[in-house]
Protein backbone atom coordinates (compact mmCIF):
# COMPACT_ATOMS: atom_id res chain seq x y z
CA UNK A 1 0.00 0.00 0.00
CA UNK A 2 1.42 3.45 -1.08
CA UNK A 3 0.76 6.68 1.09
CA UNK A 4 -1.77 7.86 -0.99
CA UNK A 5 -3.98 4.95 -0.74
CA UNK A 6 -4.95 6.72 1.93
CA UNK A 7 -5.76 10.11 0.69
CA UNK A 8 -9.81 10.30 -0.43
CA UNK A 9 -10.18 9.44 3.79
CA UNK A 10 -8.07 12.15 4.48
CA UNK A 11 -9.08 14.51 2.42
CA UNK A 12 -12.55 14.05 3.44
CA UNK A 13 -11.88 14.14 7.62
CA UNK A 14 -10.32 17.47 7.43
CA UNK A 15 -11.00 20.30 4.61
CA UNK A 16 -7.91 21.98 3.17
CA UNK A 17 -8.90 25.07 4.16
CA UNK A 18 -8.95 24.30 7.78
CA UNK A 19 -5.45 22.49 7.28
CA UNK A 20 -4.09 25.73 5.56
CA UNK A 21 -5.36 27.56 8.88
CA UNK A 22 -3.73 25.81 11.44
CA UNK A 23 -0.40 26.46 9.12
CA UNK A 24 -1.08 30.03 9.65
CA UNK A 25 -2.23 30.43 13.06
CA UNK A 26 1.30 31.56 13.93
CA UNK A 27 1.52 33.52 11.87
CA UNK A 28 -1.63 35.30 12.12
CA UNK A 29 -1.06 38.72 12.87
CA UNK A 30 2.03 39.29 10.25
CA UNK A 31 -0.69 37.75 7.48
CA UNK A 32 -2.92 40.09 8.73
CA UNK A 33 -0.46 43.31 8.88
CA UNK A 34 0.53 42.36 5.09
CA UNK A 35 -3.34 42.21 4.17
CA UNK A 36 -3.96 45.15 5.54
CA UNK A 37 -0.96 47.28 4.31
CA UNK A 38 -2.62 45.35 0.42
CA UNK A 39 -5.42 47.16 1.58
CA UNK A 40 -4.13 50.12 2.02
CA UNK A 41 -2.91 49.70 -1.10
CA UNK A 42 -5.48 49.22 -3.06
CA UNK A 43 -7.41 51.69 -1.20
CA UNK A 44 -4.92 54.37 -2.31
CA UNK A 45 -5.30 53.01 -5.81
CA UNK A 46 -8.75 53.50 -5.65
CA UNK A 47 -8.70 57.41 -5.18
CA UNK A 48 -7.16 57.97 -8.08
CA UNK A 49 -9.65 57.91 -10.63
CA UNK A 50 -11.68 60.26 -7.72
CA UNK A 51 -8.73 62.65 -8.57
CA UNK A 52 -8.66 62.36 -12.16
CA UNK A 53 -12.54 63.33 -12.31
CA UNK A 54 -11.14 66.79 -10.43
CA UNK A 55 -8.77 66.66 -12.59
CA UNK A 56 -10.85 66.83 -15.55
CA UNK A 57 -13.27 69.28 -13.81
CA UNK A 58 -10.73 71.85 -13.16
CA UNK A 59 -9.02 71.63 -16.96
CA UNK A 60 -13.10 72.08 -17.92
CA UNK A 61 -13.60 75.09 -15.83
CA UNK A 62 -10.16 76.20 -16.51
CA UNK A 63 -9.13 76.15 -13.36
CA UNK A 64 -5.11 75.72 -12.09
CA UNK A 65 -4.36 71.46 -11.77
CA UNK A 66 -1.34 71.49 -9.75
CA UNK A 67 -2.97 70.60 -6.78
CA UNK A 68 -5.08 67.80 -8.14
CA UNK A 69 -1.36 66.95 -10.16
CA UNK A 70 0.30 67.21 -6.60
CA UNK A 71 -2.30 64.86 -4.70
CA UNK A 72 -1.98 61.82 -7.51
CA UNK A 73 1.90 61.73 -7.46
CA UNK A 74 1.59 61.73 -3.46
CA UNK A 75 -1.32 58.80 -4.24
CA UNK A 76 1.21 57.18 -6.57
CA UNK A 77 4.62 56.98 -4.48
CA UNK A 78 2.30 56.15 -1.62
CA UNK A 79 0.99 53.46 -3.58
CA UNK A 80 4.02 52.27 -4.18
CA UNK A 81 6.08 52.24 -1.12
CA UNK A 82 3.38 50.58 0.88
CA UNK A 83 2.36 48.21 -1.73
CA UNK A 84 5.78 47.17 -1.63
CA UNK A 85 5.99 47.03 1.90
CA UNK A 86 3.25 44.29 1.68
CA UNK A 87 4.44 42.36 -0.54
CA UNK A 88 7.50 42.25 1.78
CA UNK A 89 5.98 41.35 4.93
CA UNK A 90 2.98 38.48 3.06
CA UNK A 91 6.18 36.75 1.29
CA UNK A 92 7.86 36.62 4.78
CA UNK A 93 4.76 35.75 6.63
CA UNK A 94 4.07 32.81 3.57
CA UNK A 95 7.85 31.66 4.37
CA UNK A 96 7.16 31.32 7.77
CA UNK A 97 4.44 28.96 7.06
CA UNK A 98 6.74 26.64 4.72
CA UNK A 99 9.12 26.32 7.41
CA UNK A 100 6.54 25.51 9.96
CA UNK A 101 5.17 23.07 7.65
CA UNK A 102 8.72 21.73 6.86
CA UNK A 103 9.49 21.40 10.58
CA UNK A 104 6.28 19.52 11.09
CA UNK A 105 6.34 16.94 8.31
CA UNK A 106 10.49 16.32 9.40
CA UNK A 107 9.22 15.80 13.57
CA UNK A 108 6.71 13.63 12.26
CA UNK A 109 8.63 11.41 9.81
CA UNK A 110 11.27 10.80 12.09
CA UNK A 111 8.82 9.23 14.53
CA UNK A 112 7.25 7.16 12.31
CA UNK A 113 6.66 3.99 13.54
CA UNK A 114 8.35 0.99 11.49
CA UNK A 115 5.39 -0.45 10.19
CA UNK A 116 4.25 2.73 8.33
CA UNK A 117 7.83 3.45 6.99
CA UNK A 118 7.09 -0.26 5.40
CA UNK A 119 4.12 1.00 3.49
CA UNK A 120 5.32 4.15 2.52
CA UNK A 121 8.01 5.26 -0.18
CA UNK A 122 10.73 6.99 1.39
CA UNK A 123 10.84 9.01 -2.14
CA UNK A 124 7.65 10.24 -1.81
CA UNK A 125 7.49 11.07 1.50
CA UNK A 126 10.60 13.96 0.74
CA UNK A 127 8.87 14.56 -2.33
CA UNK A 128 5.83 15.61 -0.08
CA UNK A 129 8.35 17.80 2.49
CA UNK A 130 10.27 19.38 -0.14
CA UNK A 131 7.60 19.79 -2.95
CA UNK A 132 4.90 20.04 -1.59
CA UNK A 133 5.57 22.44 1.40
CA UNK A 134 6.73 25.20 -1.06
CA UNK A 135 3.31 25.13 -2.34
CA UNK A 136 2.10 26.38 0.69
CA UNK A 137 4.21 29.58 0.28
CA UNK A 138 1.50 30.40 -3.02
CA UNK A 139 -1.28 29.22 -1.04
CA UNK A 140 -0.85 31.33 1.16
CA UNK A 141 -0.02 34.43 -0.35
CA UNK A 142 -1.58 34.70 -3.43
CA UNK A 143 -4.85 31.84 -2.23
CA UNK A 144 -5.32 33.60 1.44
CA UNK A 145 -4.91 37.01 1.21
CA UNK A 146 -5.48 37.33 -2.43
CA UNK A 147 -9.41 36.04 -1.95
CA UNK A 148 -9.45 38.24 1.15
CA UNK A 149 -7.67 41.57 0.22
CA UNK A 150 -8.67 40.76 -3.57
CA UNK A 151 -12.34 40.44 -2.31
CA UNK A 152 -12.68 43.18 -0.48
CA UNK A 153 -10.80 46.02 -2.86
CA UNK A 154 -13.45 44.21 -5.63
CA UNK A 155 -16.11 45.05 -3.24
CA UNK A 156 -14.90 48.83 -2.62
CA UNK A 157 -14.77 49.42 -6.52
CA UNK A 158 -18.15 47.87 -7.06
CA UNK A 159 -19.29 50.30 -4.04
CA UNK A 160 -17.20 53.28 -5.99
CA UNK A 161 -19.31 51.94 -8.97
CA UNK A 162 -22.71 52.06 -7.68
CA UNK A 163 -22.39 55.40 -5.69
CA UNK A 164 -20.89 56.85 -9.29
CA UNK A 165 -23.81 55.85 -11.52
CA UNK A 166 -26.03 53.25 -10.31
CA UNK A 167 -26.73 51.50 -14.00
CA UNK A 168 -23.53 51.50 -15.28
CA UNK A 169 -22.77 49.59 -12.18
CA UNK A 170 -25.92 47.20 -13.08
CA UNK A 171 -24.24 46.48 -16.45
CA UNK A 172 -20.85 45.79 -15.14
CA UNK A 173 -22.32 43.36 -12.51
CA UNK A 174 -24.03 41.57 -14.89
CA UNK A 175 -20.97 41.29 -16.88
CA UNK A 176 -19.06 39.95 -14.04
CA UNK A 177 -21.66 37.28 -12.49
CA UNK A 178 -21.90 35.38 -16.18
CA UNK A 179 -17.98 35.23 -15.84
CA UNK A 180 -18.03 33.71 -12.39
CA UNK A 181 -20.29 30.93 -13.59
CA UNK A 182 -17.91 29.89 -16.17
CA UNK A 183 -14.27 30.49 -13.64
CA UNK A 184 -16.84 28.36 -11.26
CA UNK A 185 -17.03 24.84 -13.77
CA UNK A 186 -13.28 25.28 -14.70
CA UNK A 187 -11.75 25.45 -11.05
CA UNK A 188 -12.43 21.78 -9.78
CA UNK A 189 -10.38 20.84 -12.89
CA UNK A 190 -7.09 22.99 -11.39
CA UNK A 191 -7.41 21.23 -7.77
CA UNK A 192 -7.72 17.27 -9.94
CA UNK A 193 -5.25 18.30 -11.88
CA UNK A 194 -2.41 19.75 -9.76
CA UNK A 195 -3.44 16.62 -6.88
CA UNK A 196 -2.23 14.13 -9.72
CA UNK A 197 0.85 16.44 -11.14
CA UNK A 198 2.03 16.18 -7.24
CA UNK A 199 1.31 12.80 -6.88
CA UNK A 200 3.57 12.21 -10.19
CA UNK A 201 6.16 14.34 -8.46
CA UNK A 202 5.94 11.91 -5.74
CA UNK A 203 6.27 8.73 -7.68
CA UNK A 204 9.48 10.17 -9.40
CA UNK A 205 11.19 11.05 -5.93
CA UNK A 206 10.22 7.39 -5.30
CA UNK A 207 11.77 6.47 -8.62
CA UNK A 208 14.40 8.04 -7.84
CA UNK A 209 15.44 6.68 -4.84
CA UNK A 210 15.05 3.41 -6.06
CA UNK A 211 17.56 3.80 -8.46
CA UNK A 212 20.02 6.53 -6.54
CA UNK A 213 19.97 3.98 -3.49
CA UNK A 214 21.23 0.96 -5.58
CA UNK A 215 22.91 2.64 -8.43
CA UNK A 216 25.81 0.17 -8.56
CA UNK A 217 23.06 -2.70 -8.77
CA UNK A 218 21.56 -1.21 -11.29
CA UNK A 219 24.68 -0.27 -13.68
CA UNK A 220 26.03 -3.77 -13.05
CA UNK A 221 22.11 -5.14 -14.07
CA UNK A 222 22.92 -3.14 -16.96
CA UNK A 223 19.59 -1.33 -16.38
CA UNK A 224 19.86 2.09 -16.54
CA UNK A 225 17.56 2.21 -19.87
CA UNK A 226 14.03 0.38 -18.03
CA UNK A 227 14.91 2.74 -14.59
CA UNK A 228 15.32 5.65 -16.76
CA UNK A 229 11.74 4.68 -18.29
CA UNK A 230 10.08 5.07 -14.98
CA UNK A 231 11.57 8.23 -14.05
CA UNK A 232 10.59 9.81 -17.30
CA UNK A 233 7.02 8.10 -17.02
CA UNK A 234 6.32 10.28 -13.64
CA UNK A 235 8.37 13.42 -15.11
CA UNK A 236 5.68 13.20 -17.81
CA UNK A 237 3.07 12.61 -15.84
CA UNK A 238 3.71 15.44 -13.53
CA UNK A 239 4.01 17.67 -16.86
CA UNK A 240 1.24 16.44 -18.49
CA UNK A 241 -1.02 17.47 -14.82
CA UNK A 242 0.37 20.34 -14.75
CA UNK A 243 0.04 21.38 -17.93
CA UNK A 244 -3.51 20.88 -17.75
CA UNK A 245 -3.39 22.47 -14.85
CA UNK A 246 -2.05 25.57 -16.44
CA UNK A 247 -4.65 25.20 -19.05
CA UNK A 248 -8.17 25.89 -16.89
CA UNK A 249 -6.02 28.37 -15.02
CA UNK A 250 -5.61 30.38 -18.21
CA UNK A 251 -8.85 30.02 -19.00
CA UNK A 252 -10.30 31.00 -15.92
CA UNK A 253 -7.50 33.79 -16.01
CA UNK A 254 -8.43 34.94 -19.41
CA UNK A 255 -12.12 34.33 -19.07
CA UNK A 256 -11.79 37.17 -15.94
CA UNK A 257 -10.18 39.34 -18.39
CA UNK A 258 -12.08 38.90 -20.90
CA UNK A 259 -14.81 39.99 -18.61
CA UNK A 260 -13.47 43.37 -18.04
CA UNK A 261 -12.99 44.52 -21.62
CA UNK A 262 -16.76 43.44 -22.39
CA UNK A 263 -17.65 45.04 -19.19
CA UNK A 264 -15.31 48.15 -21.10
CA UNK A 265 -17.01 48.05 -24.08
CA UNK A 266 -20.39 47.82 -22.52
CA UNK A 267 -19.84 50.58 -20.33
CA UNK A 268 -18.61 52.76 -23.19
CA UNK A 269 -21.52 52.22 -25.00
CA UNK A 270 -24.23 52.89 -22.48
CA UNK A 271 -22.21 55.01 -21.00
CA UNK A 272 -22.25 57.22 -23.96
CA UNK A 273 -25.38 57.07 -24.52
CA UNK A 274 -25.83 58.62 -20.84
CA UNK A 275 -23.46 61.20 -21.28
CA UNK A 276 -25.39 62.12 -24.77
CA UNK A 277 -28.66 62.30 -23.01
CA UNK A 278 -26.89 64.71 -20.16
CA UNK A 279 -27.72 61.84 -17.40
CA UNK A 280 -24.30 61.92 -16.60
CA UNK A 281 -21.08 64.35 -17.29
CA UNK A 282 -18.31 63.20 -19.01
CA UNK A 283 -16.30 63.52 -16.26
CA UNK A 284 -18.48 60.41 -14.16
CA UNK A 285 -18.04 57.95 -17.83
CA UNK A 286 -14.13 58.19 -17.65
CA UNK A 287 -14.55 58.06 -13.85
CA UNK A 288 -16.17 54.81 -14.61
CA UNK A 289 -14.59 53.65 -17.21
CA UNK A 290 -11.29 54.16 -14.85
CA UNK A 291 -13.13 51.80 -12.33
CA UNK A 292 -14.01 49.22 -14.82
CA UNK A 293 -10.54 49.40 -15.49
CA UNK A 294 -9.43 48.92 -11.74
CA UNK A 295 -11.76 46.41 -11.57
CA UNK A 296 -9.59 44.08 -13.68
CA UNK A 297 -6.74 43.48 -10.88
CA UNK A 298 -8.84 42.65 -7.86
CA UNK A 299 -10.49 40.15 -10.04
CA UNK A 300 -7.63 38.43 -10.97
CA UNK A 301 -5.73 38.51 -8.07
CA UNK A 302 -9.43 36.69 -6.88
CA UNK A 303 -9.24 34.05 -9.70
CA UNK A 304 -5.94 33.65 -9.66
CA UNK A 305 -6.04 33.55 -5.83
CA UNK A 306 -8.82 30.62 -6.48
CA UNK A 307 -6.90 28.85 -9.24
CA UNK A 308 -3.73 28.81 -6.82
CA UNK A 309 -5.98 27.18 -3.81
CA UNK A 310 -6.75 24.25 -5.83
CA UNK A 311 -2.90 23.70 -6.31
CA UNK A 312 -2.55 24.31 -2.50
CA UNK A 313 -5.14 22.45 -1.81
CA UNK A 314 -3.88 19.43 -3.36
CA UNK A 315 -0.20 20.21 -1.72
CA UNK A 316 -1.78 20.34 2.07
CA UNK A 317 -3.90 16.72 1.27
CA UNK A 318 -0.66 14.91 0.30
CA UNK A 319 1.23 16.71 3.75
CA UNK A 320 -1.88 15.88 5.63
CA UNK A 321 -1.59 12.21 4.62
CA UNK A 322 1.67 11.86 5.59
CA UNK A 323 1.17 13.36 8.99
CA UNK A 324 -1.81 10.71 9.16
CA UNK A 325 0.96 8.26 9.24
CA UNK A 326 1.31 6.47 12.87
CA UNK A 327 4.04 8.01 14.72
CA UNK A 328 5.77 6.71 18.15
CA UNK A 329 4.93 9.71 20.82
CA UNK A 330 7.59 12.33 20.70
CA UNK A 331 9.67 11.87 23.73
CA UNK A 332 12.46 13.21 25.08
CA UNK A 333 15.59 11.66 24.12
CA UNK A 334 16.48 9.29 27.52
CA UNK A 335 20.37 9.20 28.90
CA UNK A 336 22.14 6.53 28.49
CA UNK A 337 23.30 3.67 31.27
CA UNK A 338 25.98 5.07 33.25
CA UNK A 339 29.25 2.94 33.20
CA UNK A 340 28.75 0.03 35.35
CA UNK A 341 25.32 -0.61 34.91
CA UNK A 342 23.48 -3.62 35.49
CA UNK A 343 23.06 -5.65 32.29
CA UNK A 344 19.72 -6.62 31.47
CA UNK A 345 17.38 -10.01 30.89
CA UNK A 346 15.44 -10.12 28.58
CA UNK A 347 12.36 -12.75 27.84
CA UNK A 348 9.86 -13.77 25.25
CA UNK A 349 6.47 -15.48 26.63
CA UNK A 350 4.53 -16.98 23.89
CA UNK A 351 5.04 -14.39 21.25
CA UNK A 352 2.96 -14.25 17.92
CA UNK A 353 3.56 -11.58 15.94
CA UNK A 354 2.64 -10.59 11.75
CA UNK A 355 4.29 -7.77 10.01
CA UNK A 356 0.41 -6.86 8.61
CA UNK A 357 -2.50 -8.06 9.44
CA UNK A 358 -2.75 -9.20 5.49
CA UNK A 359 0.68 -11.12 6.15
CA UNK A 360 1.51 -14.91 7.62
CA UNK A 361 2.79 -14.93 11.12
CA UNK A 362 6.11 -15.02 11.54
CA UNK A 363 6.42 -15.99 14.96
CA UNK A 364 3.97 -18.68 16.29
CA UNK A 365 4.77 -18.57 20.13
CA UNK A 366 8.09 -17.90 20.69
CA UNK A 367 9.44 -18.50 24.18
CA UNK A 368 12.68 -18.31 25.79
CA UNK A 369 14.44 -16.36 28.63
CA UNK A 370 17.59 -14.62 28.88
CA UNK A 371 18.71 -14.15 32.36
CA UNK A 372 21.29 -10.55 32.88
CA UNK A 373 25.29 -11.36 31.36
CA UNK A 374 26.45 -13.44 29.32
CA UNK A 375 26.16 -14.94 25.37
CA UNK A 376 23.11 -16.28 23.75
CA UNK A 377 23.22 -17.11 20.52
CA UNK A 378 20.02 -17.56 18.10
CA UNK A 379 20.67 -19.57 15.23
CA UNK A 380 18.35 -21.27 12.66
CA UNK A 381 17.60 -21.06 8.93
CA UNK A 382 17.13 -18.25 6.89
CA UNK A 383 13.61 -16.78 7.58
CA UNK A 384 12.91 -18.81 10.77
CA UNK A 385 12.55 -15.35 12.50
CA UNK A 386 15.66 -14.13 14.05
CA UNK A 387 16.24 -10.53 13.21
CA UNK A 388 12.43 -10.39 13.93
CA UNK A 389 12.89 -11.11 17.32
CA UNK A 390 15.85 -7.94 17.49
CA UNK A 391 13.04 -5.83 15.52
CA UNK A 392 10.21 -6.82 18.65
CA UNK A 393 12.53 -6.24 21.46
CA UNK A 394 14.05 -2.87 19.97
CA UNK A 395 10.01 -2.25 19.82
CA UNK A 396 10.37 -1.44 16.04
CA UNK A 397 6.85 -3.36 16.07
CA UNK A 398 4.71 -5.21 18.44
CA UNK A 399 3.91 -8.34 19.40
CA UNK A 400 0.46 -9.08 18.38
CA UNK A 401 0.00 -11.75 21.55
CA UNK A 402 2.24 -12.76 24.01
CA UNK A 403 5.05 -10.49 25.94
CA UNK A 404 8.08 -9.33 25.86
CA UNK A 405 9.91 -8.58 29.01
CA UNK A 406 13.29 -6.67 29.92
CA UNK A 407 14.23 -6.85 33.28
CA UNK A 408 10.73 -8.43 34.30
CA UNK A 409 8.64 -5.28 32.73
CA UNK A 410 6.83 -5.74 30.04
CA UNK A 411 8.08 -3.63 27.36
CA UNK A 412 4.58 -1.97 26.56
CA UNK A 413 5.27 -0.62 29.42
CA UNK A 414 8.58 0.97 28.93
CA UNK A 415 8.88 4.69 27.65
CA UNK A 416 10.56 4.20 23.90
CA UNK A 417 13.35 6.14 24.42
CA UNK A 418 14.45 4.58 27.48
CA UNK A 419 14.21 1.15 26.47
CA UNK A 420 16.37 1.84 23.13
CA UNK A 421 18.94 3.79 25.15
CA UNK A 422 19.68 0.53 27.13
CA UNK A 423 20.34 -1.41 24.23
CA UNK A 424 23.25 -1.62 21.58
CA UNK A 425 22.09 -2.44 18.10
CA UNK A 426 24.14 -3.65 15.65
CA UNK A 427 21.58 -4.36 12.17
CA UNK A 428 22.42 -7.18 9.60
CA UNK A 429 23.40 -5.22 6.93
CA UNK A 430 25.68 -2.57 9.06
CA UNK A 431 24.22 0.41 8.03
CA UNK A 432 26.54 3.17 7.84
CA UNK A 433 25.12 7.19 7.02
CA UNK A 434 26.89 9.48 4.82
CA UNK A 435 28.95 11.98 6.60
CA UNK A 436 32.61 11.17 8.36
CA UNK A 437 33.52 8.42 10.17
CA UNK A 438 33.55 10.09 13.81
CA UNK A 439 29.96 10.73 13.02
CA UNK A 440 28.59 7.49 12.38
CA UNK A 441 30.70 6.47 15.67
CA UNK A 442 29.38 8.90 18.12
CA UNK A 443 26.17 8.46 16.44
CA UNK A 444 24.48 6.58 19.68
CA UNK A 445 26.42 8.96 22.41
CA UNK A 446 27.34 12.06 21.18
CA UNK A 447 28.67 12.96 24.26
CA UNK A 448 31.43 9.90 23.51
CA UNK A 449 34.50 11.27 24.56
CA UNK A 450 38.08 11.26 22.81
CA UNK A 451 38.75 8.46 24.94
CA UNK A 452 35.85 6.29 24.70
CA UNK A 453 36.24 6.56 20.94
CA UNK A 454 40.04 5.34 20.68
CA UNK A 455 39.05 2.55 23.29
CA UNK A 456 35.72 1.56 20.76
CA UNK A 457 38.29 1.39 17.51
CA UNK A 458 40.77 -0.53 19.34
CA UNK A 459 37.89 -2.91 20.49
CA UNK A 460 36.97 -3.40 17.22
CA UNK A 461 40.39 -3.03 15.12
CA UNK A 462 39.29 -0.31 13.44
CA UNK A 463 42.60 1.77 14.81
CA UNK A 464 44.94 1.02 11.69
CA UNK A 465 42.11 1.83 9.74
CA UNK A 466 41.89 5.27 11.09
CA UNK A 467 45.19 6.10 10.88
CA UNK A 468 45.58 4.60 7.60
CA UNK A 469 42.62 6.97 6.27
CA UNK A 470 43.98 10.70 5.03
CA UNK A 471 41.90 12.42 7.31
CA UNK A 472 41.65 10.14 10.31
CA UNK A 473 38.01 9.96 11.86
CA UNK A 474 37.11 12.87 9.80
CA UNK A 475 37.24 10.79 6.97
CA UNK A 476 33.84 11.04 4.50
CA UNK A 477 32.55 7.53 4.42
CA UNK A 478 30.49 8.06 0.77
CA UNK A 479 26.46 7.22 0.99
CA UNK A 480 25.84 4.56 3.23
CA UNK A 481 29.84 3.89 4.12
CA UNK A 482 30.47 2.66 0.37
CA UNK A 483 34.04 3.89 1.08
CA UNK A 484 34.35 0.96 3.91
CA UNK A 485 34.53 -2.49 3.06
CA UNK A 486 31.21 -4.61 4.21
CA UNK A 487 33.40 -6.05 7.28
CA UNK A 488 34.72 -2.52 8.31
CA UNK A 489 31.27 -1.35 7.85
CA UNK A 490 30.47 -3.83 10.21
CA UNK A 491 32.93 -3.15 12.51
CA UNK A 492 31.85 0.49 12.86
CA UNK A 493 28.06 -0.37 13.35
CA UNK A 494 29.68 -2.36 16.32
CA UNK A 495 31.84 0.33 17.65
CA UNK A 496 28.85 2.47 17.71
CA UNK A 497 26.74 0.32 19.88
CA UNK A 498 29.59 -0.46 21.86
CA UNK A 499 29.94 3.90 22.57
CA UNK A 500 26.24 3.63 23.95
CA UNK A 501 27.32 1.59 26.87
CA UNK A 502 24.50 -0.86 26.43
CA UNK A 503 22.84 -3.19 28.85
CA UNK A 504 21.67 -5.38 26.37
CA UNK A 505 23.84 -5.98 23.22
CA UNK A 506 22.12 -7.00 19.99
CA UNK A 507 25.09 -8.29 17.57
CA UNK A 508 22.63 -9.75 13.99
CA UNK A 509 25.89 -11.38 12.49
CA UNK A 510 26.02 -10.65 9.06
CA UNK A 511 27.68 -14.14 6.81
CA UNK A 512 30.94 -13.63 5.84
CA UNK A 513 31.42 -10.10 6.43
CA UNK A 514 34.98 -10.04 8.46
CA UNK A 515 38.36 -12.26 7.81
CA UNK A 516 39.48 -14.60 10.26
CA UNK A 517 41.78 -12.60 12.35
CA UNK A 518 39.50 -9.66 12.88
CA UNK A 519 36.71 -11.85 13.07
CA UNK A 520 38.91 -14.19 16.38
CA UNK A 521 39.53 -10.48 17.89
CA UNK A 522 35.96 -9.37 17.62
CA UNK A 523 34.71 -13.15 19.25
CA UNK A 524 37.28 -12.26 21.97
CA UNK A 525 35.83 -8.19 22.02
CA UNK A 526 31.77 -9.93 22.51
CA UNK A 527 33.71 -12.55 25.28
CA UNK A 528 34.64 -9.15 26.96
CA UNK A 529 31.77 -7.43 26.35
CA UNK A 530 29.92 -10.28 27.71
CA UNK A 531 31.09 -10.20 31.20
CA UNK A 532 29.40 -7.18 32.14
CA UNK A 533 26.35 -6.81 29.36
CA UNK A 534 23.79 -9.13 28.35
CA UNK A 535 24.64 -10.04 24.47
CA UNK A 536 22.15 -11.72 21.80
CA UNK A 537 23.72 -12.68 18.85
CA UNK A 538 22.24 -14.08 15.52
CA UNK A 539 25.33 -16.16 14.58
CA UNK A 540 26.18 -17.85 11.55
CA UNK A 541 29.61 -18.83 12.89
CA UNK A 542 30.38 -21.69 14.43
CA UNK A 543 33.19 -20.15 16.33
CA UNK A 544 31.02 -17.82 17.37
CA UNK A 545 27.99 -20.79 18.25
CA UNK A 546 30.23 -22.48 20.38
CA UNK A 547 31.13 -19.59 22.67
CA UNK A 548 27.42 -18.87 23.48
CA UNK A 549 26.24 -19.74 27.06
CA UNK A 550 23.21 -20.79 25.69
CA UNK A 551 22.00 -21.51 21.84
CA UNK A 552 18.33 -21.02 21.10
CA UNK A 553 18.11 -23.26 17.93
CA UNK A 554 14.62 -21.42 15.75
CA UNK A 555 12.80 -22.35 12.68
CA UNK A 556 9.86 -21.31 11.12
CA UNK A 557 9.14 -19.04 13.84
CA UNK A 558 9.28 -21.34 16.77
CA UNK A 559 11.91 -21.95 19.57
CA UNK A 560 12.91 -25.69 18.73
CA UNK A 561 15.40 -26.63 21.64
CA UNK A 562 17.60 -23.97 23.84
CA UNK A 563 20.95 -25.74 25.20
CA UNK A 564 24.86 -25.60 24.49
CA UNK A 565 26.57 -26.60 21.84
CA UNK A 566 27.53 -30.08 23.06
CA UNK A 567 23.65 -30.27 24.19
CA UNK A 568 22.05 -29.74 21.03
CA UNK A 569 24.42 -31.25 18.83
CA UNK A 570 23.61 -34.64 20.34
CA UNK A 571 19.65 -32.97 21.42
CA UNK A 572 18.32 -31.87 17.88
CA UNK A 573 18.87 -32.69 14.43
CA UNK A 574 18.47 -29.70 13.66
CA UNK A 575 21.40 -27.99 15.05
CA UNK A 576 23.17 -30.88 14.44
CA UNK A 577 22.54 -30.74 10.68
CA UNK A 578 23.50 -26.62 10.65
CA UNK A 579 26.64 -27.56 12.76
CA UNK A 580 27.92 -30.22 9.92
CA UNK A 581 26.64 -27.99 7.37
CA UNK A 582 25.86 -24.35 7.13
CA UNK A 583 27.37 -22.67 10.21
CA UNK A 584 30.90 -21.14 8.69
CA UNK A 585 33.59 -22.85 9.93
CA UNK A 586 36.10 -19.73 10.95
CA UNK A 587 40.11 -20.94 11.08
CA UNK A 588 40.21 -21.46 14.33
CA UNK A 589 36.90 -22.79 15.41
P1 LIG B 1 15.85 -14.40 9.84
O1 LIG B 1 16.53 -13.21 10.45
O2 LIG B 1 15.72 -15.55 10.77
O3 LIG B 1 16.44 -14.80 8.55
P2 LIG B 1 13.62 -12.58 9.70
O4 LIG B 1 13.24 -12.38 11.13
O5 LIG B 1 14.40 -11.52 9.07
O6 LIG B 1 14.34 -13.99 9.53
O7 LIG B 1 12.30 -12.79 8.84
C1 LIG B 1 11.31 -13.73 9.18
C2 LIG B 1 10.20 -13.63 8.15
O8 LIG B 1 9.57 -12.36 8.21
C3 LIG B 1 10.68 -13.79 6.73
O9 LIG B 1 9.78 -14.65 6.07
C4 LIG B 1 10.61 -12.40 6.13
O10 LIG B 1 10.25 -12.47 4.80
C5 LIG B 1 9.53 -11.73 6.95
N1 LIG B 1 9.79 -10.30 7.14
C6 LIG B 1 10.90 -9.78 7.67
N2 LIG B 1 10.79 -8.42 7.74
C7 LIG B 1 9.59 -8.09 7.23
C8 LIG B 1 8.89 -6.85 7.03
N3 LIG B 1 9.42 -5.67 7.38
N4 LIG B 1 7.67 -6.90 6.48
C9 LIG B 1 7.14 -8.08 6.14
N5 LIG B 1 7.73 -9.28 6.30
C10 LIG B 1 8.96 -9.30 6.84
MG1 LIG C 1 18.12 -12.07 9.75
Amino acid sequence: MSVSDTEASVSRVVPPWRLLLGYVRPHRWALLGGAVLSLITGATGLALPLVARGLIDDLQHDRAITGALLAMSALVVANAAIGALGGYVLRYTAESVVLGARRALVSHLLRLRIAAVDRSEPGDLMARITSDTTLLREVTTDSLVGIGTGGLTLLATLVMMGLVDPVLFAVTLGVVVGASVVIGVIVPRINRASRQAQNAVGAMGAALERILGALRTVKASGAEHREEQAVHAAAQESWRQSVKAAKWSALAGNTAGLSIQVAFITVLAVGGARVATGAIDIGTLVAFLLFVFYLMSPIQQVVGAVAQYQTGAAALARIEEARQLPAEPATEPAPLPSPGAEPAAVAFENVRFRYADDLPYVHHGVTFTVPPRGMTAFVGPSGAGKTTVFSLIERFYDPGEGRITLDGQDLAHWDVSRLRSAIGYVEQDAPVLSGSLRDNLVLGNPDAGEDDLLRALKTTRLDGLVDRLPNGLDTLVGHRGTKLSGGERQRVAIARALLRRPRLLLLDEATSQLDAVNEAALRDTVADVARTTTVLVVAHRLSTVTMADRIVVMDAGEVRAVGTHRELVTADPLYAELAATQFLASADA
